[in-house]
């Protein structure tokens, strides 16, 4: 039992903030933020601004044609690394029967799983920060201008340059396999610094690109630290700094607008008689934070961004409803982080993105493993989509949304309002996990059901 977190009693915590009773006990648990504004109001607290956005989507566009080149998989999007947007309506009367109660409104799924070359979310984020890395040493070499054919960045000579230098970062698995794959293919020398939960077949895949990988018995923060550490004292080292990196914030929020235009292409409304609900599987709580940041710039107040974690790992959950953000770790609180949402289990959140999006996002939840599993086989069943277990968080979205009057009273969501609603389970991870282990992912599920 814990008795105090930052030298205040655990009474007095509780007393304050009651819903870590039921935190702290690993129970499924939802939150509405109750200290969310107005978009107009807490866009500008964010420190980052939509020009900003537009600058990263201007750099993943002058990088497409080497993108194109270096990886195949991209060549049917000419180089833009992006996913598919699917309607999912027989997983949602699959899952209203199982809750009892059908919801109204269309349920879709946007399948990072699916996103070439890393095959998650990670695939924005990572990826861009790798390519803007590149691309500053080149420009200031003079080997490179914003106005050049970027395929001169895969000749022989560019692969030499960027071997002089290093790249590192520490993951739960994703985001080292997307940093390295992006890092190796450009010549960079790359080191992943991997946590205790990252998956075997990641850090095979990652060697056979060349990759250096370091593996710790110990959680995604240690992992971090490594990674930082061995990057301190070399002055050619880049560290990724997944704790506090604004460079993956932007590469995730670019995500936006390119949804806002497969709505548009399906004709998916979202004003304020529409609303658009997303949900958004959180680990450290940059990738979800930057989509939500790049939604906001787009459908402001009609959009509400609401993020699911593990109940071992509820880490964000606890920053900003406590509003201590990186100061407290679940650890802290007696929570353990272990969990089979493997991409989800960072103990302590990132030390600005709760910061910046706490007056941004609508709420919080927490979901059991086993629900994971059983989402996960009811949506190979019936959509025939296979994904890992983090990635199912999103899908009980819908059921605590409209579960929570409080909520819907206080933003005016009426049941006419929510008989047009848009709901999008934000898939973030799966179409690379080997045959087998996803085989083993939705047995586990179906033995559940
Ligand atoms: C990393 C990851 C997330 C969450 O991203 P954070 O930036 O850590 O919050 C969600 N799902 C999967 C599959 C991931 O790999």
């Amino acid at each position: 039992m814990v008795d105090s977190v930052l030298g205040t009693p655990i009474e007095e915590w509780t007393q304050e903030f009651p819903l870590l009773n039921d935190l702290m006990e690993c129970k499924e648990t939802t939150w509405f933020n109750t200290k969310l504004k107005p978009t107009s109001e807490a866009l500008p607290d964010v420190g980052l601004t939509a020009k900003d956005i537009d600058g990263a989507a201007d750099r993943l566009k002058r990088f497409a044609p080497l993108i194109k080149e270096l990886f195949p998989a991209t060549k049917v999007t000419e180089g833009i690394i992006e996913s598919p947007l699917v309607a999912v309506p027989d997983q949602k009367d699959a899952l209203g029967e199982r809750y009892q109660q059908r919801i109204p409104g269309q349920l879709w799924a946007k399948l990072d799983s699916e996103l070439p070359i890393s095959g998650s979310i990670k695939a924005r984020g990572g990826i861009y920060e790798v390519l803007k890395h590149a691309e500053d040493l080149a420009v200031e070499a003079g080997l490179l201008t914003y106005e050049d054919d970027y395929r001169k960045l895969a000749t022989p000579e560019m692969k030499k340059f960027f071997g002089q230098y290093k790249i590192a970062v520490g993951s739960t698995g994703n985001l080292g396999l997307s940093i390295g794959i992006m890092s190796a293919a450009l010549g960079f020398d790359a080191s992943v610094h991997m946590s205790a939960d990252a998956r075997q077949w990641k850090k095979d895949k990652l060697r056979a690109n060349g990759v250096h990988v370091f593996e710790y018995e110990d959680d995604y923060s240690v992992a971090v630290a490594a990674g930082r550490k061995e990057s301190e004292s070399d002055p050619n080292a880049y560290f990724v700094d997944d704790e506090n990196s604004p460079t993956l914030f932007l590469g995730y929020a670019v995500a936006a607008r390119r949804l806002a235009g497969q709505l548009k292409a399906y004709d998916v409304r979202v004003d304020e008689d529409n609303p658009l609900f997303v949900y958004l599987p959180c680990g450290v709580g940059g990738s979800p934070g930057g989509v939500a940041f790049g939604l906001k710039t787009v459908f402001g107040d009609n959009v509400h961004c609401i993020f699911p974690e593990p109940t071992h790992c509820p880490s964000m959950f606890v920053g900003v409803y406590t509003g201590k953000h990186n100061e407290v770790s679940v650890n802290d609180f007696g929570i353990d982080n272990v969990t089979a949402a493997d991409g989800l289990a960072c103990a302590r959140p990132s030390r600005f993105v709760g910061k910046a999006m706490e007056h941004l996002l609508d709420g919080f939840y927490t979901i059991d493993d086993d629900e994971l599993y059983r989402i996960e086989a009811n949506l190979h069943d019936t959509s025939h989509i296979d994904i890992e277990p983090s990635s199912a968080a999103g899908f009980v979205g819908p059921w605590r949304v409209l579960d929570d009057m409080e909520y819907r009273n206080r933003l005016g969501l009426d049941d006419v309002k929510m008989a047009h609603a848009t709901h999008i389970a934000w898939i973030t991870g799966g179409s690379m996990v080997p045959r087998d282990e996803m085989a083993s992912y939705i047995a586990k599920g179906e033995s559940l059901l």
